[in-house]
């Protein structure tokens, strides 16, 4: 661990996050920066000298918890002098407004400005004035990013890819986030050194659009451009590496090499989240996908014939404009026949901006909510058969943390998913085969079988 450079006494940061693992990310990225300036994370925001919002976009709700936030944080009182940032995707889409509806907000900054929170600190401290940065100038971003953080457990995050070109119509992505980048291999592989030499075992590498990551292969290598599954082969081979995935992927990324890398990298764990969003074609073609319910289709049976134990993961859209039941009906034989391990799955929302939101054949929120009841009681019976298929079965378990009872640890199974059994405290950031003897409704518990070496 570096040293803390902080002035005593130190003042506290509390950051809260909304949205997906990128915000997780970009918020330990952003706790990370500050600490040279000084700022020591709080888990309570009436005692934090700077309160950052991290805030996602992708449904509507999202805004409305950012206001209400805001409200809460005025009405509970704060730190006289505390400042207020407003980060994340709904700062860089709502900028202006936010600081129109919201004038106790002193910084309001996108994702691509990150890099500069403690320049903006520094200049907000010394104009008492509010500060609004959401321009993007993403090639900046990776580099500023690049060395500062601290490995906090046995796992962690590394952003590989940001941003998306392919401009889905329901989706603010391309909007908030800017154009598709890829972090450069080099920096890639010294942040995993980095965290390895740290204790990190386990990396989830991160984009948007993570499998089009694409960057140079290192000198010698005998190639001359990379994609994420030779990436995947080369942090692989790092010291202290155990386990690797990434997150999200699109069909239209897939390529081969990353589906063999499924069946011979024993490292990439066999666990793959790829959305498709709907089963049917005319609604994937709407939804401006660039594949079909039949190419998504021959994907997942080429990644299983790879890699036939791999637990596969999805998101679904319902309701999009135009969905009639036939469409619906598509969705649900898909689901069917891919039989996910687990899928996340949402109703439209109609986001201001995207060609989406002005479609004809909007569907009525009544229709909507029984589609996605419909459609989660399905998953959730494919989720259920999926643990209880793993029961009798023996599973390298990567213990993260103390259980919530006494005695108890928790970690992650090669499938993500997390497992509870009795066992002493030294084997905690290990990996330990457990035999999984029961299902709960989202972990699985078990008996160790032996302690790890
Ligand atoms: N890049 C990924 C992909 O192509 O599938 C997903 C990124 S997005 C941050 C995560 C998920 O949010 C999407 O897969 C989609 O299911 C959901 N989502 C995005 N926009 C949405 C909207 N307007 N309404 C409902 N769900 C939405
Ligand atoms: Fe959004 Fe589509 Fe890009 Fe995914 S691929 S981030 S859903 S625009």
């Amino acid at each position: 661990m570096s040293e803390n450079s902080a002035p005593t006494p130190p003042k506290k940061v509390h950051v809260k996050t909304w949205g997906c693992q990128m915000n997780v990310y970009d918020s330990e990225r952003m706790t990370g920066l500050l600490k040279p300036l000084g700022y020591a994370p709080t888990e309570i925001a009436e005692e934090a000298d700077l309160v950052i919002l991290n805030t996602c976009h992708i449904r509507e709700k999202a805004a409305e918890k950012l206001y209400s936030e805001l409200g809460r944080l005025k009405k509970h009182g704060r730190n006289a002098d505390a400042k207020i940032a407003v980060a994340g995707c709904v700062a860089q889409a709502e900028g202006a407004e936010i600081r129109a509806r919201a004038p106790q907000v002193d910084l309001v900054f996108g994702p691509q400005s990150y890099h500069r929170l403690p320049e903006m600190i520094a200049r907000a401290a010394r104009e008492k004035g509010e500060v609004l940065e959401t321009e993007f100038e993403a090639e900046e971003k990776f580099d500023a990013l690049g060395q500062s953080r601290e490995a906090e457990g046995y796992t962690a995050f590394v952003t590989v890819q940001e941003g998306c070109d392919k401009f889905c119509t329901f989706c603010v992505v391309p909007y908030t986030r800017g154009a598709e980048i890829s972090r450069s291999t080099d920096d890639i592989t010294a942040e995993v050194r980095s965290l390895a030499a740290q204790g990190v075992r386990e990396v989830t590498l991160l984009g948007q659009n993570v499998n089009a990551w694409h960057g140079a292969a290192p000198a010698g290598s005998g190639a001359d451009d990379w994609g994420l599954g030779q990436l995947c082969r080369h942090i692989a081979r790092i010291d202290g590496i155990e386990r690797i995935r990434f997150t999200t992927s699109h069909p239209r990324d897939m390529d081969d090499e990353l589906i063999a890398a499924f069946g011979e990298e024993e490292k990439l764990m066999p666990y793959l989240h790829l959305p498709v969003q709907s089963g049917s074609d005319r609604i994937l073609k709407a939804m401006n996908r660039g594949h079909t319910a039949e190419d998504y289709l021959r994907q997942i049976d080429a990644v299983r014939a790879a890699r036939p134990d791999i637990a596969i993961s999805g998101d679904m859209i319902v309701g999009f404009p135009g969905e009639d039941d036939k469409a619906f009906e598509e969705t649900m034989a898909l689901v069917r026949e891919v039989n996910y391990a687990s899928c996340f799955s949402f109703k439209y929302s109609r986001r201001p901006g995207t060609p989406g939101a002005t479609m004809p054949k909007q569907i009525a929120e009544e229709i909507k909510s029984a589609r996605l009841l419909e459609l989660q009681a399905l998953l959730e019976d494919q989720k259920q058969a999926f643990n209880a298929g793993l029961v009798g079965k023996t599973l390298p378990v990567l213990f993260e943390k103390k259980g919530r009872s006494p005695g108890q640890l928790s970690g992650r199974s090669p499938y993500l998913q997390g497992v509870f059994a009795e066992g002493p405290e030294s084997l905690i950031g290990q990996i330990v085969p457990v035999l999984i003897t029961g299902t709960h409704p989202n972990s699985l518990s078990g008996i160790l079988q032996k302690e790890a070496a």
